[in-house]
């Protein structure tokens, strides 16, 4: 009988064992703690998006509507990497930490500006050719006595907050040739959840969660499901399956988890937003159906990570209409019920209100013109797509509204629960849509199956004319119960900064014409403005020390709608990155140093010598190939070099050794690597007669 009883318990234990998973981690004592989070202890920014439910919203009031005239800057630090600057700082015991471009993290004396230490991944430069966006971070996660940071190149990297130094450090991307890192971790239970960047490329997307102390991982959430012959991890992903078709597996499936993770106590569930469907064009993969679990928010168990519930956003996406914008947690007062809903307003234009424990749809609205849908079924929230949308079987280009950019991506919204209203830095700007014919998968660059020459901006001033003046954006005030704008600022160009909203009725905006911005919550007056030289598209923060309220932000432009589209990433004006670190408070009075002159430019290309074959096959590998990095029709933002300006333009040689050779990849490198195993040496030559016949095109146009 006893030997009965310790077989028993011999085939139970490691049963028990194989369930349990990891041990279970390690909550903290000391330094930042699961309740402080929860709290936001008196002046204190402890997570990316404020605290636990990302409302954004701080309580402090010295800063406020009657006063904020009077803000002016109490110390800048400027940066060493001039691209996009997407992070929100975070502050604990008068410590503000920040991450950079290129994935680096600095600490300051949070009162005087004082560099306390920084620390550099060492981020490959080459790097750059798999990561969809720009060499972006959006932000450190503080827990016990560490931070934590994703590099560019797919690490979680756990530094010691007092000293800068490396605890531990660990590759989590599934390989290094598709995935990438760009979010801001964020802490569950001792746990540092973080997901990746890749559904351009061929990435099968997931979120994890791993032990803050020793970086074990704890569990992983797959977002699509693999290969059917390879059996399913769970039954979320079998039930999926049936809603795929072709072989998906072969290129990802996508639907990566490169922003939203939200954490919420009050149902010990993680909601995630997640990304396209790969790749964009279904013909390519013979996709048909919903793509679960694409486009979707998606609640699992914080413990375990096992699937509680989803909520697709946009079946069948083919748009690249990721859900992957902040998921925020409120408590609104709908119907006449007290509901604990989670808000969301993701790429595709409509901002749903959720049932934050069960997923329920509870209703949406469209915060900007759409043409994607035909509307949506009040009772299910299930979009009806209109027919033209759905490009590759009709074999058109669709012209779409809200487009690939997103109505609102990254950029992250706040609620205020005093006005009870959620701030959306919001893009109207539509995307044309052009299913490639045969599109073959490649070994570098983009997969999105799309034809990127033939919907490539024309050398035309009308046709400029008239993307430029439907390209707008817009600071909207959403009453989220009602499903309607209370107040909306109009603004010049899309691609704004997120937003901060506090309790002195303020909300504070960066802008893309280079202004960081202060409105009434209420009404959307404009109180206060400064012009920080350059565009922004950070957030802001704010903390206290010492008694004193402090605004912070990063600025400097960058990002995918500066590399990627072209003559639109000009709309705003300040598209040269000065990437600083600026910090506000009243009566405030340090100076920006002025901002550095652009040298005169001017466009003078060498003279076109090719044939209209060379730049038809040209406009095929630059739209395939260079147009996400050089800009469309090769016309860069910002960040990345103008083509049409580059002084190899004139010399074929030099232009293949550095497209097919690797030239600039070599000794450090600036993120340009070889195309060799996608581009032949005669395509290059196409691409440089392109590049020259647009740049004379461009010339006569006016363009310098
Ligand atoms: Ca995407």
């Amino acid at each position: 009988m006893r030997l009965a009883l310790g077989l028993v318990a011999a085939l139970a234990l490691p049963l028990a064992a194989c369930n349990k998973g990891p041990a279970s981690p390690t909550l903290a004592t000391e330094g930042v703690t699961d309740a402080m989070i929860t709290s936001q202890p008196q002046g204190e920014w402890l997570t990316y998006g404020g605290t636990y439910d990302e409302q954004r919203f701080s309580p402090l009031t010295q800063v406020n509507d009657g006063n904020v005239g009077e803000l002016g800057l109490a110390w800048s630090h400027d940066l060493d990497t001039a691209r996009g600057q997407e992070a929100t700082p975070l502050m604990h015991d008068g410590v503000l930490y920040v991450s950079t471009a290129w994935s680096k993290v600095l600490a300051f004396d949070a009162k005087t500006g004082a560099l306390k230490w920084s620390y550099d991944p060492q981020v490959p430069r080459e790097t750059l050719v798999r990561a969809c966006c720009d060499a972006v971070n959006r932000g450190v996660a503080l827990y016990g006595n560490k931070l934590y940071v994703g590099t560019l190149d797919g690490r979680l990297v756990a530094l010691d907050q007092a000293s800068g130094k490396e605890v531990w450090s660990k590759v989590v991307v599934p390989d290094q040739v598709n995935y990438s890192i760009t979010g801001a971790p964020r802490i569950a239970k001792g746990m540092v959840l973080i997901g990746s960047g890749g559904a351009e490329y061929k990435a099968r997307g997931y979120l994890a969660a791993y032990d803050a102390q020793t970086g074990e991982e704890v569990w992983k959430f797959h977002t699509v499901p693999g290969n059917p012959e390879d059996g399913f991890e769970n039954d979320a992903m079998k039930k999926a399956a049936e809603t795929w078709t072709g072989e998906w597996w072969k290129l990802g499936g996508g639907g990566t988890v490169w922003d939203s993770i939200t954490y919420d106590p009050t149902t010990n569930l993680v909601l995630f937003g997640t990304g396209n469907a790969e790749p964009w064009n279904p013909a390519v993969s013979g996709r048909e159906g919903d793509s679960l679990y694409t486009s979707s928010v998606v609640a699992v168990d914080a413990d375990t990570g096992e699937y509680r519930w989803h909520f697709q956003e946009t079946p069948e996406d083919r748009w690249d209409f990721d859900s992957d914008a902040q998921i925020t947690i409120a408590d609104l007062q709908i119907d006449g019920k007290q509901r604990h809903v989670a808000l969301h307003a993701p790429k595709n234009g409509y901002f749903y209100v959720l049932d934050a424990k069960t997923g329920a749809f509870i209703s949406a609205g469209s915060f900007v013109p759409q043409n994607w849908t035909t509307g949506i079924d009040p009772k299910t929230g299930r979009p009806t797509i209109n027919p033209e949308a759905r490009y590759e079987q009709t074999g058109k280009p669709f012209i779409s509204m809200p487009g690939a950019g997103g109505a609102h991506s990254w950029q992250p919204m706040s609620f205020s629960p005093k006005t009870g209203l959620v701030y959306i830095p919001a893009n109207i700007a539509a995307f044309p849509y052009m299913a490639a014919k045969d599109f073959q998968p490649s070994d570098i660059g983009f997969q999105t199956g799309l034809d990127g020459a033939a919907v490539a901006m024309p050398a035309n001033k009308e046709a400029r004319a008239g993307a430029l003046a439907a390209t707008t954006g817009a600071l909207i005030a959403w009453d989220p119960v009602a499903q309607k704008p209370a107040w909306t600022v109009p603004q010049t160009s899309p691609w704004n900064g997120g937003t901060l909203a506090t309790a002195g009725n303020l909300v504070f905006q960066g802008d893309a014409t280079g202004n960081f911005n202060a409105y009434s919550a209420d009404s959307g007056k404009q109180l206060w403005s400064f012009p920080v030289q350059t565009g922004v598209i950070a957030a802001p923060m704010t903390y206290e020390v010492d008694g004193e309220q402090y605004v912070a932000i990063l600025v400097g432009w960058g990002g995918v709608w500066d590399i990627a589209t072209g003559v639109l990433a000009h709309k705003g004006g300040a598209t040269k990155n000065i990437s600083r670190l600026l910090v506000f408070k009243l009566g405030g009075t340090a100076k920006l140093a002025e901002a550095p002159r652009s040298a005169d430019r001017v466009l003078d290309p060498p003279p076109f010598t090719g044939t209209p074959e060379q730049v038809a096959a040209g406009a095929a590998t630059y739209g395939r190939y260079c147009s996400v990095c050089h800009g469309d029709a090769a016309v860069a933002g910002g960040v990345n070099p103008d083509l049409r300006h580059s002084p190899v333009l004139g010399k074929a040689d030099t232009f293949k050794a550095i497209v097919i050779d690797g030239a600039l990849s070599q000794g450090g490198g600036n993120g340009m690597v070889s195309f060799a195993t996608a581009i032949k040496p005669e395509q290059a030559e196409d691409v440089r007669q392109y590049v020259i016949k647009r740049a004379n095109e461009d010339k006569a146009l006016g363009d310098k």
